[in-house]
């Protein structure tokens, strides 16, 4: 399916409530990485024309910020019905554009609605607190504030939902809102932008910048934007922590990830298979929860690698948008080379290929950029292989004689996004979830992907900041806190 609309071919930029044709001498093909045709033109935006939306928010944020909660989450309650009703359009353009299942779209926008419903409590999550008589008539209150002017950037693999780990939260609190999405993808979120126009939402409150690395350095470096929330790669991440926190922003930044399962030989092998199949293989591996590494302990190590191949080797390939398809491309042909090439890195270390997704065509879409499922065994737990971050659908297999032995496998990973563990041991179960350097910790679960009302805890070289996104450490990040002390005194209420 093309999206035939001939607007669509030269996107725009979002900005005080009107779509604005943008002046970038740079613009870039949007590719249906199934199919290989372009969807759209996205312009590389320059830096007047990001100013061009701060200044917008900056304008809309007096009003919008005096704006009682209560009126400002109502929008979002209509922008939840209109994600709701536009479900499946928006779960084709995330397919079509990214390359996902059908299935899997959807199930990020659901993800993403829940982000939204969560934000609809701030009347509540938002309040501060008071104690009275911290000295004989004097109060103090503690409230808090929205900042100004915020952004977020975000990257291809989640189109629809990884912008609403911010957006709903920013504009509750009453901050004024820009986004920049992933500048392969920019589709998904033109079509949410369509959806926000319907909301009754002030001009200003959300804009709407495409682009890449200049705009988002032209976000990074103007004194209007008081906060950056990002996610992407571990060295954009790093780089953008730092520019922000040069500038004096407030930063949050959302890196890679590289996550180990541990797979006890007390498991159900059968449940754990499918769920670890399921994490590493979905969405073609392009899933910063996607299970990278299975260490094996004891003699799970056979039964695991034969059931994984097994079932690994039974998904099916080919365009997301097709009935039947298990597992879709990856984002571009340069993935698809990065990614065989690291398979291959693995081969040459030692590594035995026991199910080999490279140099795969579908028929029917010779110019998609498609990997099998492809599962490695005795990769060396130490090794290039076992630290890059791959993400695309390959599974590493690494041999552990005790749980000590995988913990310090996770401890020398420079990533921290999630671990999981299989077992039926309680007593396990709580050591690993005790003592696993991981933010986002999964017992007998593939994707610890936390819900809405808990915060996205990635560590180490996979976070950079304090607060992290979703639920209550968004009121954190996107609030500034005021105390107030008062004294006032008797003889002044004895008057009236
Ligand atoms: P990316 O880092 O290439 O791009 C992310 C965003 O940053 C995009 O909007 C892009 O335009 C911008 N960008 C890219 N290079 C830049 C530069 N040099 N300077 C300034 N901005 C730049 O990431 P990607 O390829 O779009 O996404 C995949 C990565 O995102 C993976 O590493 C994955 O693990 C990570 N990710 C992390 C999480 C998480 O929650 N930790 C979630 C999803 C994805």
């Amino acid at each position: 399916m093309t999206l035939a609309a001939p607007t669509l071919t030269r996107l725009s930029n979002f900005i005080n409530g009107h779509w604005v044709d943008s002046s970038a001498a740079d613009w870039q093909e949007v590719i249906n990485p199934a199919t290989g045709e372009t969807l759209a033109h996205v312009p590389l935006s320059n830096p007047s024309e990001v100013a061009g939306a701060v200044e917008a928010a900056a304008a809309a944020f007096p009003e919008w910020r005096r704006t009682p909660p209560e009126d400002r989450i109502q929008p979002l309650f209509k922008l939840k019905v209109l994600l709701e009703n536009h479900l499946a359009e928006l779960s084709r353009i995330i397919s079509q554009e990214n390359g996902k299942t059908l299935a899997e779209a959807r199930a990020e926008m659901r993800r993403a609605i829940e982000n939204v419903e969560v934000a609809c409590g701030i009347p509540m999550m938002m309040q501060g607190y008071n104690l009275e008589d911290v000295a004989r008539g004097i109060d103090e209150t503690m409230i808090r504030q929205p900042l100004g002017v915020v952004a977020a950037i975000v990257p291809f693999n989640f189109p629809g939902m990884i912008a609403f780990w911010f957006l709903p939260y920013a504009i509750a609190t009453g901050n004024t809102f820009i986004l920049k999405p992933s500048e392969r993808v920019p589709l998904t979120m033109r079509r949410i932008y369509e959806l926000l126009e319907q909301t009754g939402l002030p001009k200003g409150v959300v804009n709407l910048v495409n682009g890449g690395k200049a705009a988002v350095d032209a976000l990074l470096d103007h004194p209007k934007v008081r906060a950056i929330s990002f996610v992407g790669s571990t060295p954009v991440a790093r780089y953008i922590y730092a520019r922000a926190g040069e500038k004096g922003k407030r930063a949050q930044c959302q890196g890679g990830a590289k996550n180990h399962v541990v797979i006890m030989p007390d498991a159900d092998l059968a449940s754990a298979t499918q769920i670890v199949s399921d994490s590493a293989f979905g969405c073609a591996g392009q899933r910063c929860l996607a299970i990278s590494v299975a260490v094996t302990i004891g003699d799970a190590q056979k039964r695991f690698r034969d059931a994984i191949a097994q079932a690994a080797a039974g998904l099916r390939v080919g365009n997301g948008l097709d009935e039947g398809v298990d597992m879709g491309p990856v984002i571009t042909n340069e993935s698809k080379s990065r990614i065989e090439s690291l398979i291959g890195l693995g081969e040459r270390q030692g590594a035995k290929v026991i199910l080999d997704g490279r140099n795969v065509k579908i028929p029917q879409y010779q110019a998609g950029n498609f990997i099998k499922p492809t599962v490695l065994d005795g990769v060396p737990a130490t090794s290039e292989l076992s630290e890059t971050e791959i993400f695309g659908p390959v599974l590493s297999l690494v041999h552990a004689e005790d749980l000590d032995e995988a913990l310090a496998f996770l401890e020398h990973s420079a990533y921290g996004n999630q671990a999981s563990l299989f077992t039926s041991s309680g007593a396990l179960a709580r050591r690993f979830r005790y003592e696993a350097p991981a933010g986002n910790i999964g017992i007998n679960i593939g994707v610890a992907a936390p819900m809405a009302y808990f915060p996205f805890s990635g560590w180490k070289d996979s976070f950079f900041g304090v607060e992290h996104g979703q639920g209550r450490d968004s009121v954190e990040f996107y609030t500034e806190k005021k105390v107030v002390i008062e004294r006032w005194a008797k003889e002044h209420s004895r008057k009236f």
